[in-house]
């Protein structure tokens, strides 16, 4: 076997656990990995990026190629659910390609994406039929100027019209993520909720992490998912649930009965409301995810610097996966029992943003 040389255990050991699961040292069981396929975006989101980025040279990106096998030695792995995540993905060239590659693998029980919506009016439909069941949506505000405001650059029209062609395209399953700012759109969880209910969708909120150097304090524009709750709950009877959807949210039902809007349209609403809330409630416990960001480094936790470079591995070994599975399963030996965010720090808890290491 090839050293991988971050592990010390015995090649006997090694072989003895060179079986199609990947656990960490804290037992928990990793079946869930999100890959970036690429740092660059079409916006320029205020809590995500600086204003002024240098995205990295191409030839340090992954090929789809390069993605595609990636994928495949995870499943091979014991890997069930693959987020597509970057950047924005739908900016990357022939980004579907790699969908249909494996959309149909057999054992990725879930491929699922993440995307700003900019890009969807266009390939929503060619989604779907590649085998992606559930979408993530960004979607922040629903005023025009708010929403350019936070993107920088974003157009809310053109990602309403990409959230209208997701729903006409017949996802499984579409949920917005909201983060909410202090200031400039923390007004908004009651009328994204209402979207979000009217539309059929779920929708989650994430309270804002100091991933890499932006131009705000993190600290004055958070604004706690406790808060949301308590806002929501005001509105809604909010039924507390168990169910997950593999991720770290936490959700709540609104019951399946007759919910009037304000738009006074009164329909039988599904919509689970979720909390990703990395500051106020750590969810680091039930982790079962990596990360790999676009040139190959898997992260073993969001808020943590720990990574395994992989894409000397893909490069070097064209032909053979094995070394690229030892450092995969070496590599969770390193995997932190957990992130621990303090937005008092003036400094961000890691360097990279969140475009970096893909959300
Ligand atoms: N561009 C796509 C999008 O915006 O959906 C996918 C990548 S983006 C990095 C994924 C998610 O990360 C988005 O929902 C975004 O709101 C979230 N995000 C970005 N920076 C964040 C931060 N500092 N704290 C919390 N969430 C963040
Ligand atoms: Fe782009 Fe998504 Fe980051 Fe916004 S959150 S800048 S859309 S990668």
């Amino acid at each position: 076997m090839v050293n991988c040389g971050l592990c010390i255990l015995s090649d006997t050991v090694k072989q003895d656990i060179f079986q199609p699961n990947l656990v960490d040292t804290f037992g928990r069981k990793i079946d869930y990995i999100r890959l970036s396929i690429t740092d660059r975006c079409d916006f320029r989101c205020v809590y995500c990026m600086s204003e002024n980025m240098t995205f990295l040279p191409r030839d340090e990106v992954l090929s789809l190629e390069e993605c595609a096998r990636l994928i495949k030695v995870f499943v091979s792995l014991g890997v069930s659910k693959v987020r597509i995540t970057g950047g924005e993905p739908l900016v990357r060239k022939n980004a579907i390609q790699l969908f249909e590659e494996i959309g149909q693998l057999q054992g990725l029980r879930e491929l699922v994406l993440t995307t700003n919506g900019s890009q969807l009016e266009h390939h929503a439909l060619a989604l779907k039929q590649a085998g992606v069941r559930r979408i993530n949506i960004s979607l922040d505000s629903l005023v025009a100027a708010r929403f350019r405001q936070i993107t920088r650059v974003g157009e809310l029209d053109k990602v309403l019209r990409g959230i209208a062609a997701a729903k006409q395209a017949g996802f499984e399953n579409i949920k917005l993520n909201a983060l909410l700012m202090r200031g400039i759109n923390d007004d908004e969880a009651l009328p994204l909720a209402a979207f979000a209910i009217e539309n059929g969708f779920d929708i989650s909120f994430i309270e804002e992490m100091p991933l890499g150097a932006v131009s705000h304090l993190r600290q004055s524009s958070y604004v706690s998912n406790e808060e949301t709750l308590k806002l929501l709950r005001a509105r809604y009877d909010l039924i507390s649930s168990t169910e997950t959807t593999g991720g770290p949210a936490q959700y709540w039902r609104i019951p399946n009965i007759k919910t009037i809007l304000n738009s006074n349209t009164v329909l039988n609403s599904n919509t689970k409301i979720g909390f990703i809330s990395p500051n106020s409630h750590n969810f680091c416990e039930a982790c079962n995810r990596v990360r790999i960001s676009c040139k190959g480094e898997l992260f073993l936790c969001l808020g943590h610097e720990n990574k395994v470079d992989l894409r000397p591995l893909l490069r070097a070994y064209p032909h053979d996966d094995k070394p690229l599975k030892q450092a995969i399963i070496c590599s969770l030996q390193t995997k932190p029992k957990g992130h621990d965010f303090d937005l008092k720090r003036a400094a961000p808890a890691v360097i990279r943003f969140m475009s970096h290491t893909g959300g």
